[in-house]
């Protein structure tokens, strides 16, 4: 009896340390280069140690081989720009007083499912729970970074009311750099200003605020990103050492000038997170794998009592931001990922890809932007592209992203740092 439990263990310990050699699939790597035809490639110790053509690439005796003929691989996706923890996916109630945990994480799970390995909240977490989720990533489910607390205006920085009082209002020189020396005490992962007036409802943070803001987080090693709405507040913030952008302009076209003083700050980046021009039936579908039918059909019943006009708002408002996209493409500025989500989690994800390539991006553009970019702007280096060395989180795919950017949502199997996400089970926990 104790030999046979020691032969069990021997073979279980055997299988937890074999490598896996994947071959046959089309592999995009993430960094923009052509697709491998006819791949092969290994994980070890939730790593990839080898990628490379089929036939190239030798496993060792006792590796298990997976064939991936007929599908198409790419790296995991992060979306370097949310707000989660804070809606109900189930009765889509998102409040003042909804932050938890278990949202959080529920909705790091959701993003898993979907092929995301990781997510950077932007400025509404209230508490250090996200913190603690950064430092004890969840098995099966993306890894987190935050902004901490974002900063604005006082009552004035995020869109929603019930995200105000998280922000830190800022009037003063002194209380703005305060601001940021807290959030590097808590190693925050960058420095979150809202610049709007939000229609000219609420005040602005003034320049010699964000430009202190700026100064206070270089100072301590840290970037600084801003959520803009106007053309001018965009050229300002250039002026001032802005590293990134988490929105496009919105207000209108942009102009030549302010792609000069892009030009001159190469390394800013932009998450376009497009906005919202309306729920297509390819995506209620791709919804309605984790979000329990009841609240879809509220979602579908607010989508059709929109008015004619709403619609023509919101798609003009749509068509401005990805022209401006299309300018920033065109002209080789840093393209990064973000949904903006707090309330559709995971799924929109794949809408947003399928909007930038409506945008005028190519699909290998888009999914660099969705990886390798993305990656990079979140310092995530283990993450971003397929190649030795990296974690192994990646996407097995039924069909070829690369002629339709809808085939993105055709997933087989994600993997998360080398484990395999149950999407069966997790589909059932959530839409029973
Ligand atoms: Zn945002």
């Amino acid at each position: 009896m104790i030999r046979r439990l020691f032969a069990i263990a021997l073979a279980l310990a055997a299988n937890a340390s074999a490598a896996t050699l994947y071959e046959g699939a089309r592999l995009i790597v993430g960094d923009g280069s052509a697709a491998i035809e006819n791949s092969a490639f290994i994980v070890d110790n939730n790593r990839f140690t080898a990628v490379g053509r089929k036939g190239q690439i030798q496993a060792a005796a006792g590796a298990v081989r997976v064939d991936l003929t007929g599908k198409t691989v790419m790296p995991a996706l992060i979306d370097a720009h949310t707000h989660l923890g804070w809606a109900v996916i189930n009765t889509g109630r998102i409040d003042k007083d909804t932050y938890s945990r278990d949202n959080l994480i529920d909705h790091l799970r959701r993003l898993a499912y979907y092929g995301v390995a990781a997510t950077f909240n932007m400025g509404t977490d209230p508490n250090d729970v996200a913190y603690d989720i950064r430092a004890n990533p969840v098995p099966g489910a993306a890894l987190l970074r935050t902004a901490g607390r974002g900063m604005g205006m006082p009552n004035a920085g995020p869109g929603q009311a019930y995200w105000r009082p998280v922000a830190y209002g800022i009037t003063t020189d002194a209380d703005t750099r305060k601001a940021v020396d807290e959030l590097a005490a808590k190693k925050a992962d960058i420095v979150k200003i809202w610049v709007d007036d939000r229609n000219g409802t609420v005040q602005k943070v003034p320049p010699a605020l964000y430009r202190a803001a700026i100064d206070e987080a270089h100072k301590h090693g840290l970037r600084a990103v801003a959520h803009i709405y106007y053309l001018e507040d965009a050229k300002e913030l250039l002026r001032s050492g802005i590293d990134g952008f988490m929105h496009l302009v919105r207000d209108r076209d942009v102009d030549s000038e302010f792609m000069q003083l892009w030009k001159q700050h190469p390394n800013v980046f932009v998450t376009p997170n497009l906005p919202d021009k309306g729920t297509s039936e390819a995506d209620f579908a791709l919804m309605s794998e984790t979000v329990p039918a009841a609240e879809v059909k509220r979602l579908r019943d607010a989508e059709a009592a929109q008015t004619a006009a709403e619609k023509k708002t919101a798609r003009d408002f749509f068509d401005v931001q990805a022209r401006n996209l299309a300018k920033f493409n065109a002209a080789g500025v840093r393209i990064a990922f973000g949904t903006d989500s707090s309330r559709t989690v995971g799924w929109d994800v794949h809408q947003e890809l399928a909007d930038m390539v409506l945008a005028g991006m190519t699909p290998m553009q888009v999914i660099t932007a969705a990886t390798k970019t993305s990656a990079e702007v979140m310092k995530l280096d283990q993450l971003g592209t397929i190649a030795k060395g990296k974690s192994a989180d990646f996407i097995v795919l039924d069909a070829n992203p690369l002629e339709n950017i809808m085939n993105t949502r055709r997933i087989s199997k994600v993997f998360v740092r080398g484990a395999e996400i149950d999407r069966a089970a997790l589909r059932a926990s959530w839409t029973k």
